[in-house]
């Protein structure tokens, strides 16, 4: 009886919150991200991540909100994820899970740099960051940038060292006509509770009315589901776990940076 009343109310959070971002999904209450005071307007959109399956991972609620109102969305990896040797299974990966996620192969690059290598305790060049998203900037007229924050989620170095990459490249370019946004990294605490977590990021974000941080829901579940499920060669129990519980499948804050 006692364990009965311990495990329900957590259930029926867990519960009321799934509902929540369900509503939110049907009826989404974010105005002002992409629009830029234009309604309507399709925007060329870089999604900057250190290895295949970050996008899985952590910005598919992002990915689905754009993809869904037909924005073009690039990705930008800027490693092949090769600490294990693997890199060439998981270049495959990725171009199949960005198929899940309405992406289409060739709006996805990976870079395969010798001083870019995945792994813990690798520094990468921010200088030579910024350079490589310069020039995908220039290529694909891209008028948005998404990517991790100075935490970048996990804490993992090579995450950090893209937001710096791309803050290099605002401080050094003084770029005005990209809009660049970050994805929060929240406590240990908010990144385990799944969708429970939404009464929060929704809060913050209604803090900031002028907009300049907000909360997507996950519109597409089951194709995130289907995204990860690509990347076999990462897809272990752990990770498994990771994508059942963490707030980052279920929605996304980002913040506006420029
Ligand atoms: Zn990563």
């Amino acid at each position: 009886m006692a364990l009965i009343l311990i495990i329900t109310p957590p259930i029926f959070l867990w519960i009321i919150s799934l509902c929540k971002i369900l509503l939110l999904s049907r009826i989404p209450f974010t105005k002002h991200f992409t629009q830029n005071g234009r309604a309507l307007r399709k925007r060329n959109i870089l999604l900057v991540i250190a290895h295949p399956d970050d996008e899985s991972m952590f910005f598919t609620p992002t990915i689905n909100f754009l993809t869904s109102r037909g924005h073009n969305v690039q990705i930008l990896c800027l490693s092949i994820g090769d600490a294990d040797g693997k890199g060439n299974i998981r270049k495959q990966e990725l171009f199949q899970a960005c198929v899940a996620l309405k992406i289409p192969m060739q709006q996805v690059k990976m870079v395969n740099h010798p001083d870019l290598q995945d792994g813990f305790g690798k520094v990468w060049n921010h200088i030579l960051l910024a350079k490589i998203i310069e020039e995908e900037i220039t290529s694909h007229c891209i008028d948005m940038i998404i990517t991790f924050d100075n935490y970048g989620v996990s804490g993992h170095c090579n995450h950090r060292d893209v937001h710096y990459g791309v803050c290099k490249l605002l401080h050094d370019t003084l770029r005005k006509d990209v809009e660049v946004w970050e994805l929060i990294s929240t406590n240990i605490l908010r990144k385990y509770s799944g969708p429970v977590d939404i009464w929060l990021s929704m809060f913050w974000a209604m803090l900031h009315s002028n907009g300049t941080m907000q909360c997507l829901v996950n519109e597409h579940y089951c194709r995130s589901l289907k995204a990860m499920a690509q990347h076999s060669s990462q897809w272990v129990w752990f990770r498994k776990l990771f994508v059942a519980l963490s707030s980052y499948t279920y929605m996304n804050t980002l913040r506006k940076i420029k």
